[in-house]
């Protein structure tokens, strides 16, 4: 039985594993630090959890640091991360010494590591400072964006500009986010792990039991969204679509999943929205899922018929992928990272509005074969362009690109 990184062969084909060995041999033995502020919850960890393992089993020498604070460092950060997706937010310089204050602290401890690593990966706002703090780094640093910066709100932006622009590169997930900075900006879309819990196959009955340990009915007609408790991610907006829906499918039921991220002081707030809003509906399933509860959200993705990610602004949206992986159209809110994977017609619909969302789902409720045919496409969709060794690859290119640029020329195989 294959191991390790060879069991990607299965899924993807022997020749893109053999093209990683080949693009990771040059880089063999280099120091590779990623660091953002949370080890569970939401895409970012979702990502590092499964990246940074076949990095080291490629030979790259590869650590994940989290860095940790305290509430008003988080209040700040979600400040941040709602202006650079376009809300009008306050920075009230208390909450700026708080996160300046924070990465300083952060960086006594993590100061030697980055600053002998051979490449520094910052993903997000939180640890951006870090590099102000490094004075004697010797290797390239680069700013990861997991946020939609398409249209932030300036006050935000010109702060962290400040940061950003000392990185030595950084990396959107799609050009619609791209900003004006003095270096090089690198265009990576994130990815799902096939092989993880969350996205394997799963035995028919795992799927019934997860439906019936929450009440959910396997007869009538279920639609999902998971997405942590955040107004980005709409929850509201999606029963106000189930609510529409109903009317032309009384028997409809919804399922929105969550739990929260370690550094989401919001998430509460959002919690008693979505419940005031889904008052007392008995097919309305809210559920507070455990950060480690993969197997449940793959087995209710697949109970689907069809999965919802109706956000507002996203980054990117792994819930997009991971329902797509599952063969199942994706009605997904018409924005950043989502327009990248949901494509009209094709692996679901792009809406903008609960009206919008809501005619979509009795359009594929009523029209069996389209869904299906739909979920066939999605699932091809995502093996071709948004799995993690795809990932993987751009990663390694990138690398090699910074640690060999003296070099005049590069082979990327
Ligand atoms: N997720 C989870 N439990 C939850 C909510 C989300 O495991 O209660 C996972 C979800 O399956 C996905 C990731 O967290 O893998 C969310 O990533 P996405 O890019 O969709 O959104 P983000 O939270 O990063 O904005």
């Amino acid at each position: 039985m294959a191991e390790g990184i060879q069991r990607y062969a299965a899924v993807v084909g022997e020749d893109v594993i053999d093209h990683l060995y080949q693009l990771a041999g040059p880089l063999r033995g280099k120091k590779v630090v990623h660091v953002n502020s949370t080890r569970v919850g939401g895409g970012v960890a979702e990502i590092l959890a499964k990246l940074v393992p076949l990095m080291q089993e490629l030979g790259i020498d590869t650590s994940w640091e989290v860095i940790t604070g305290e509430d008003k460092f988080y209040q700040c950060t979600k400040n941040f991360h709602n202006g650079l997706q376009g809300s009008i937010v306050d920075l009230p310089p208390g909450l700026l010494k708080a996160y300046e204050e924070t990465n300083a602290r952060n960086a006594e401890e993590l100061r030697p590591t980055l600053e002998a690593a051979d490449i520094v990966i910052i993903h997000d706002p939180q640890p951006a400072p870090l590099i102000t703090l490094c004075p004697n780094r010797k290797g390239k640093w680069v700013w990861r964006c997991h946020i939609d910066v398409s249209r932030p709100f300036r006050p935000v932006w010109r702060y962290l500009r400040n940061y950003v622009s000392q990185h030595d590169a950084s990396i959107f997930s799609l050009a619609d986010f791209a900003q004006p900075l003095p270096h090089t900006q690198y265009l990576i879309s994130p990815s799902i792990d096939p092989l993880a819990e969350k996205n394997i196959d799963l035995p028919e009955e795992e799927i019934q039991a997860v439906l019936e340990q929450y009440g959910i009915d396997p007869e009538k007609p279920m639609v999902v969204q998971v997405s942590r408790f955040d107004r980005f991610k709409d929850p509201v907006g999606v029963i106000r679509a189930y609510q529409l829906a109903t009317r032309f499918i009384p028997s409809l039921q919804l399922v929105l999943a969550g739990g929260e991220a370690t550094d989401d002081p919001e998430g509460a707030a959002v919690l008693e929205e979505v419940r005031a809003a889904a008052g007392d509906d008995p097919s309305i399933f809210i559920l507070l899922l455990p950060a480690d509860a993969n197997r449940t959200i793959n087995a209710l993705q697949r109970a689907a018929q069809i999965v919802l990610q109706k956000s507002i602004r996203e980054g990117f949206g792994l819930t997009v992928t991971e329902g797509l992986w599952k063969g199942k159209p994706v009605i997904g809110g018409n924005t950043g990272g989502i327009r990248l994977q949901v494509r009209n017609h094709q692996t679901g619909f792009l809406v903008d509005s609960p009206e919008g969302a809501a005619m979509r789902i009795r359009y594929l409720l009523h029209h069996r074969s389209r869904l299906e045919e739909i979920g066939y496409r999605a699932k091809e969709f995502v093996r071709e362009n948004f799995l993690l060794t795809r990932h993987l690859r751009e990663y390694l290119t990138l690398m090699l690109g910074l640690t060999h640029a003296e070099e005049g020329r590069i082979d990327l195989g």
